[in-house]
């Protein structure tokens, strides 16, 4: 017996507690799905990019910014390894449309010298304007109202322009005159490069608005132009297949052969979409007129479109040509990351027919049915409650969002929000943000400041016996983190992982509050606001190296702090001592210099220091753009006060004089007054009929009359007054 105790016994990892995966919402079952990649850890991922021809907006930045969120805590949370592509669509009937009107207005422009004809031509495009004026879609009425003020505006002022103003008199109506001469336009443009300069500037301003919201770069990105003769490949492939057909310089996708096919079901995202000819149309792009005739089906769509007279071409099999919208991202994906994608993002506008397209486009050229395994997509945003659109004059440019928000506030106000569901930008959210980001904040500096005066050479200095109270501060924070890893795995649920951290931190600040300063667990609070740091840093936060928010810039200014951070305490250490001598001695002029020092020079250099009563004073390094950001809205509250207490002594002289002014009135003509209410008197000025005809209670009679000699009696004091005087 004694000799099987010689050996290792038996051992069992117990009972497996099941393990929270990941789980995404899948538009493809619009359900959340456990995700599993194809291979491993590898997860291939393609983003539909943007149409560029015109600035960067809040539209994009809800797609950019939420799958940015979403990329990084799939890389740097979840560990899987991403390979990012998006596309820029740098072909399309906007562009084409917008560059071509751009051309032939400076083509204008170049050539202008008699302002007599400019004016006459002007003139036209504003008869043009005003002719279609009725017809014009309601929602661009506005619209184009501001285009005719211009148009009539300009085309007085060019009779007296010289021929040197011209031209910038005439930028003034750049969009509308440059329509107008494309309408009319009789000119051949062969030239592909006048349809490559526009969206070139315009994707540059994308990449720049993106890393302005630090947004990642794509990994890799693929522009529609750079890859004609892979889509034209493509197409091929498809036609052979059966599932496209040529039809006078164009390639159509057969949507009744596809769906016939049992192994394929069109409009996979959206099936009850089967049929929006409306969807499709406006899928097929502004440029495309009355195809009906060459389509074998009201649903069939556009692979490939015969170019007409100013557009741009290239050669094919079919003859001059360009591509329709959605066999790009088909082929771009397939082309760069294989035959199957593990996760495909787009704004959920893209859903049908785009998506479904892409879908459709990639089953028929493989002939397999899963092309796209997760398919995502960013929810909407709408501006105070309204859909964005020029012509509602809500729309809100990526810049000038930034002029009233940092980039770390947008993000904040993403990060509070499902990223599937709308969003509504407006100031609410906003304010919402802005608390979130101040309790954050605030955590840092306080972990800061207690944290300061650590010695980092005794290492021992930590690891004294924790207090009940650190123990469950301690037991808080483990369950925090396995709240915030269960809400990651949620469809990455970030708006209840800042909740998680919120109720981290009150716990944190409770803790703050009653502990002794001096024994402070600084390890414990460290820890916290490095987990906290970490998880922000993963959503996309710029964070400082350890804890909190960067100073200023956020380049320099940490490595600033930490220089700085022992002779601020050597400083504040011996104003401490100063100010308790000169208390103690009655020394006003040195407390008062001492105030200086916390409220006037050291803000001045981004420090903010916090006087408590029998503590030692607090020290924020917290930058001086926010302390002065601070002082400015310390100013305005104090403004408003001063002016809302300005408004309710107006609002009570007001009542005050209206109450003297009704002294004056004699008891019997008081209800008289009153039309709106009562029609007859009696011979006291008692109401008998009201202003409906009926007859007055007994009731109201009785109060009346109590109202009469209550006012009566502040008639008499009237008279008396004026009797006096
Ligand atoms: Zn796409």
């Amino acid at each position: 017996m004694a000799s099987t105790k010689r050996t290792q016994p038996a051992w069992s990892s117990g009972d497996v507690a099941e393990t929270c995966r990941l789980k995404l919402f899948n538009s493809l079952t619009r359900k959340k799905e456990v995700f599993v990649p194809k291979n491993g850890n590898k997860v291939n991922w393609y983003s539909c990019g943007p149409t560029v021809y015109d600035a960067s907006h809040m539209g994009h930045a809800r797609s950019y910014i939420t799958f940015d969120i979403l990329r990084r805590v799939m890389k740097d949370y979840f560990h899987y390894d991403v390979e990012y592509v998006m596309n820029i669509t740098d072909i399309d009937d906007k562009i084409i449309r917008r560059a071509r009107q751009l051309h032939l207005f400076e083509e204008y422009v170049k050539n202008a010298t008699d302002c007599k004809a400019v004016q006459k031509d002007v003139l036209l495009a504003l008869d043009d304007l005003k002719k279609d004026f009725e017809q014009v879609d309601p929602e661009k009425k506005a619209m184009t109202l501001k285009a005719i003020e211009k148009l009539t505006l300009v085309s007085q002022l060019v009779v007296n322009s010289t021929v040197n103003n011209l031209q910038s008199i005439l930028n003034e109506i750049k969009d509308p005159f440059g329509a107008y001469l494309d309408k009319f336009n009789t000119e051949d443009i062969f030239d592909n490069n006048i349809f490559e300069s526009l969206p070139r500037f315009w994707e540059s301003d994308f990449h720049s608005n993106m890393a302005s919201l630090n947004i990642l770069p794509p990994d890799k990105l693929s522009r529609v132009s750079e890859y004609i003769p892979d889509i034209i490949a493509y197409i091929e492939t498809i036609i052979k297949n059966g599932y496209a057909y040529e039809s006078n310089g164009s390639v159509y996708f057969d949507v009744v052969a596809f769906d016939s096919k049992p192994i394929h079901h069109y409009a996979k995202l959206v099936p009850e979409a089967y049929g929006d000819t409306k969807s499709l149309q406006d899928g097929e792009g502004d440029l495309s007129g009355s195809t009906v005739n060459e389509k074998r089906s009201p649903n069939d769509f556009a692979l490939w479109k015969k170019s007409k007279k100013g557009e741009p071409w290239w050669e094919s099999v079919w003859g001059k040509g360009r591509p329709g919208w959605h066999i790009e991202c088909s082929v771009m994906a397939s082309s760069i990351l294989g035959q199957t994608l593990d996760i495909h993002t787009g704004g959920i506008d893209l859903k049908f027919p785009h998506h479904d397209n892409e879908i459709a486009q990639a089953e028929a050229y493989y002939n397999n049915e899963e092309w796209v395994r997760y398919f995502l997509h960013s929810g909407h945003l709408t501006i105070s409650g309204c859909k964005m659109s020029k012509s509602l004059k809500n729309f809100i440019t990526i810049g000038d969002a930034l002029k009233n928000h940092s980039s770390r506030q947008l993000r904040i106000a993403f990060l509070l929000h499902s990223w599937k569901d709308t969003l509504d930008y407006g100031e609410s959210t906003m304010e919402s943000a802005m608390a979130c980001e101040k309790i954050l904040n605030e955590f840092f500096l306080n972990v800061k400041n207690v944290t300061r005066r650590v010695n980092v050479q005794a290492l021992t200095v930590g690891y004294s016996k924790w207090l009940p109270s650190e123990v469950e501060l301690s037991k808080k924070f483990n369950i925090c983190k396995e709240n915030i890893h269960a809400a990651l795995c949620d469809n990455i649920d970030t708006k209840t992982v800042l909740e998680v951290i919120r109720e981290c931190i009150s716990s944190c600040n409770i803790y703050l509050r009653d502990c002794d300063s001096s024994t402070v667990n600084h390890l414990l609070l460290l820890n916290i606001a490095k987990y906290i740091t970490g998880i922000l840093k993963i959503f996309g936060i710029q964070t400082a190296d350890e804890i909190g928010f960067p100073i200023g810039d956020g380049n320099s200014s940490n490595n600033v702090e930490t220089i700085v951070t022992p002779y601020l305490n050597i400083l504040s250490d011996f104003r401490d001592s100063v100010r308790s001598i000169a208390r103690s001695a009655g020394s006003t002029d040195i407390l008062i210099l001492c105030d200086k020092l916390r409220d006037e020079i050291l803000p001045d250099s981004g420090v903010r220091l916090e006087d408590f009563d029998g503590k030692p004073t607090a020290i924020k390094f917290v930058g001086r753009e926010a302390i002065m950001n601070e002082r400015k809205a310390k100013a305005k509250a104090e403004v408003d006060k001063l002016a809302e207490k300005e408004r309710k002594k107006k609002e009570l002289e007001i009542a005050r004089a209206k109450k003297e002014e009704l002294k004056k009135i004699h008891p019997k003509d008081l209800f008289k007054l009153e039309t709106d209410k009562y029609s007859e008197f009696d011979e006291n000025g008692i109401p008998v009929v009201d202003n409906q005809g009926n007859k007055i209670s007994k009731g109201l009679t009785k109060k009346l009359q109590k109202i009469q000699s209550a006012h009566a009696a502040l008639h008499k004091e009237y008279l008396e007054s004026i009797e006096k005087i």
